[in-house]
């Protein structure tokens, strides 16, 4: 089956196009097609696609929205100018699976979406105003361009934390605002750290009860997840995914009070110290430089910015202050799991987040770090007993299981669902 993965953003979309079924499931064989995005959706939006094998292409076209983006996506997709396999009409594309951000405490599951599901998506738009109203208008778009028969998949970033045990997911604010208004630590990238836990898990030829590791997610967006017998026991991200870990533009654990200092010595507005927190923060605010990793790199080697290196050395402890707490709300972890785009292609961040870990058992080895190929999965902790933890690097696939999921939830097949673990008692 041809599965269209899309991942629908505030001016974006992303999308891949997976070919996925029973047995390739069970061989691990099913493959991506072909995957492109279109930015800046509204005006001159930026087009690239590629077909595997194939040269890519690139233009700059103007779509006015979320459905005319998806038109030129699916006229490539099926146009003999892509060449993709097996994929020349609509009839070709079975079922187009969604990456929905925010599912609540309702959404425990992937599932096919009819009217209550999209209702259930719109509910939760109080929770993710910056991101579900995204995800709706995709799926909206995507049932006008392919109607009533093709059917549609909601696979959410939320659910794969819905194992975490109240003592992980509930804030110490009273517990009538979590029963009133439902605030408490949800989490993020719930479908990557999901496929770094399976992968681990093929890698190392193990049942799913057998994965005690930790995973960071180091991109744009930053969360680590402390996974105990596979399930996610605790993450960083929490009500929104403005919690945790220092990230690209947004900063992480906060103390609150300075939002009242900030309004009151800076005249700021609330809905603006949200925008500062979310977009102007981070390695962004902290270097005032960019919020991309390799230009910072870049910055501090060649030029020897102290601000630079400042943004990196924050990034890096509040990401090693997370490692430090997840061995402890493990008691211990077989292997730390680096992805994302800083974790699978920065060798020299890797090696500052592990800096100081060895006393914990997390010893890297330089050759085997700095030898790695950007991209490439594999073991870069000290061979044999020398690293209790050992440490990967995985390069992260959300679409491939938004796609299997997709594929389960349309056929009727059992797939993973999420219930939360009981709280550990002291
Ligand atoms: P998103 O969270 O938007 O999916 P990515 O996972 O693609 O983002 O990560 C983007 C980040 O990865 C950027 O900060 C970029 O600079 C960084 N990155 C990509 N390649 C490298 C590299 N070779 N070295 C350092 N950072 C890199």
């Amino acid at each position: 089956m041809n599965i269209l993965v899309l991942n629908s953003g505030s001016s974006s979309v992303k999308f891949q196009v997976v070919q996925t079924d029973q047995d390739l499931i069970a061989q691990d064989g099913d493959r991506c097609l072909a995957k492109g995005q279109v930015e800046r959706i509204g005006s001159l939006a930026l087009v690239s696609f590629q077909a595997a094998g194939r040269p890519p292409l690139k233009e700059d076209v103007p779509l006015r929205d979320y459905r005319a983006a998806l038109d030129r996506i699916v006229r490539w997709v099926i146009s003999p100018e892509s060449g993709i396999e097996g994929v020349s009409s609509m009839a070709d594309i079975h079922i187009v699976g969604h990456r929905v951000v925010h599912g609540g405490e309702k959404f425990r599951a992937s599932v096919v979406i009819d009217d209550a599901v999209l209702e259930g998506i719109e509910d939760c738009i109080e929770l993710a105003p910056l991101h579900n109203p995204a995800n709706v208008r995709g799926i909206r778009a995507a049932a006008e361009v392919f109607g009533r028969g093709v059917p549609q998949v909601a696979v959410f970033d939320t659910s794969f934390h819905a194992t975490m045990p109240e003592t992980a997911y509930l804030y110490g604010i009273p517990y009538h605002l979590y029963r009133r208004y439902k605030i408490r630590r949800y989490g993020f990238h719930g479908t990557s750290h999901r496929y770094l836990a399976y992968r681990y898990r093929v890698i190392n030829k193990i049942a799913k009860g057998d994965v005690n590791i930790i995973t960071l997610h180091l991109g744009n967006g930053c969360s680590a997840c402390a996974i105990k017998g596979g399930d996610s026991v605790n993450t960083s991200m929490g009500f929104t995914p403005l919690e945790g870990m220092v990230m690209g533009t947004r900063a992480g654990d906060v103390d609150v009070s300075v939002v009242e200092y900030l309004s009151h010595k800076e005249g700021m507005s609330l809905p603006d110290m949200i925008t500062m927190l979310n977009k102007q923060s981070g390695l962004l605010g902290l270097s005032g430089l960019t919020s991309d990793m390799r230009e910072l790199l870049e910055e501090e080697k060649e030029n020897g910015d102290r601000r630079a290196s400042l943004a990196i050395d924050v990034f890096c402890a509040s990401a090693r202050r997370y490692v430090g707490a997840y061995l402890a709300e493990l008691g211990g972890a077989d292997a730390l799991v680096f992805s994302g785009g800083i974790g699978e292609n920065s060798a020299a961040i890797r090696k500052r987040v592990c800096a100081g870990l060895e006393p914990l058992g997390v010893v890297l080895d330089e050759g085997r770090n700095a030898v790695l190929k950007k991209g490439q999965m594999g073991e870069i902790s000290k061979n044999g007993n020398a690293s209790r933890v050992k440490i990967f690097v995985i390069p992260t696939n959300e679409e491939l299981l938004i796609a299997r999921d997709s594929f389960r939830a349309v056929s009727g097949l059992p797939q993973p669902t999420f219930s939360p673990r009981k709280s550990r008692k002291p």
